[in-house]
């Protein structure tokens, strides 16, 4: 059964300027895992691909999707990118990204070898890199930083790739499995209000602060679990905190596949069969935008000052880290802030309030 919902955005005005194609995110089912796919301006950028034998690169092909425009690890856990590589082998892929963390577990080491192998564009996420979706949506990178975050309970988790989609007046948190420090430099970099939050961490206790949920004050929550997982995610503090804060709580161990489609103004979410998504029209899905185009180069924030002083990353021995030779293969979507640019003061930036007039999209 198709359950649908729709949301408009908070105080979305009514002179907002329609936008001319949806972005659709789908949450997928992956048991106890992460797997987000978001597409727009006929892109198509999958976040995680979930423990392998979820077998996202068949529900990507179900989904019709023939090809991965940007295919982002948060971090190298086996419930992050257990079935990256299947996806890599099996689905051209033509950016890859990752925190630069390198990991030694086996599944790490057979997706940088396939990375390598197919020959894709790959590249550390840094705070300050835009990534454009035609000419109305963008994937901000929020984390990690130029410095890494140290000496937390799991260094790799508080240094996922965090992403912020713009598209309209509509705004998306992708977190990865960041916790409470991750948070915290989230909050100290400026981070505010989202329509949407793929929480933290599959609802763990780690992630999914008071402090940060304040903030972000999403008025729809998905949470990727897997049914009666043996982690107890999500944690029951956690659902008390967001219904608190009057969150509508999405779980993929309750649902299975979540979708939502934004307009620009409007979120529209459906939970349910995966067929019955794949079967929906996705015709409003613009094909006649450009490729990704370089974004405005927006400062973002570094949401990383370190916890600890740390000035170099750490050995990423396999990882292609940011930096200015790099900067030159990048493909032409793709802006960013090198690591030793200035960083403006976070306030100055983030995005605006919801319902604040004048949304300047496409501004410097
Ligand atoms: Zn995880």
């Amino acid at each position: 059964m198709l359950h649908r919902v729709v949301f408009a955005a908070a105080l979305a005005l009514a002179s907002a300027p329609a936008l001319a194609g949806d972005v659709i995110i789908d949450f997928l089912d992956v048991g106890q895992g992460d797997g987000v796919l978001i597409r727009g301006a006929g892109k198509a950028v999958l976040i995680d691909a979930g423990i392998r034998d979820a077998a996202v690169y068949k529900q990507l092909r179900t989904l019709g999707v023939d090809q991965l425009d940007l295919l982002i690890a948060t971090h190298p856990h086996a419930d992050h990118i257990g079935g990256m590589t299947d996806v890599v082998q099996n689905i051209p892929v033509k950016m890859y990204m990752d925190s630069g963390q390198p990991h030694t577990t086996e599944t790490y080491k057979r997706l940088a070898a396939a990375v390598t192998e197919k020959g894709i564009h790959r590249m550390r996420a840094t705070a300050g890199m835009n990534l454009k979706l035609g000419d109305e949506a963008v994937l901000h990178v929020l984390s990690p930083g130029a410095s890494y975050i140290k000496n937390t309970r799991s260094d790799l988790n508080s240094n996922s790739v965090v992403v912020w989609l713009e598209h309209g007046e509509i705004d998306a948190l992708f977190t990865g499995d960041a916790e409470a420090p991750t948070e915290s430099a989230l909050l100290r970099a400026g981070v505010e209000e989202m329509d949407l939050l793929k929480v933290a961490h599959h609802g763990s206790d780690h992630s999914s602060t008071h402090g940060f949920l304040s903030r972000v004050s999403p008025e729809i929550a998905v949470i990727s679990c897997g049914e009666g997982n043996r982690y107890g995610h999500p944690d029951v503090e956690t659902l008390d905190r967001l219904a608190g804060l009057g969150a509508l709580v999405f779980r993929t161990d309750l649902s299975g596949q979540i979708r939502a489609i934004s307009n620009g103004t409007e979120l529209d979410v459906l939970e349910g069969d995966i067929t019955m998504f794949a079967a929906a029209p996705i015709t409003q899905i613009a094909t006649d935008v450009p490729l990704m185009t370089a974004a405005p180069v927006t400062p973002a924030p570094a949401p990383a000052e370190p916890v600890t002083p740390v000035q170099t990353p750490v050995e990423a021995p396999t990882t292609t880290p940011a930096d200015d030779t790099e900067a030159d293969e990048a493909p032409s979507w793709l802006s960013g802030v090198r690591p030793s640019a200035p960083v403006e003061e976070p306030s100055g930036r983030g995005k605006k309030k919801k319902g604040k007039k004048g949304k300047k999209r496409g501004e410097p």
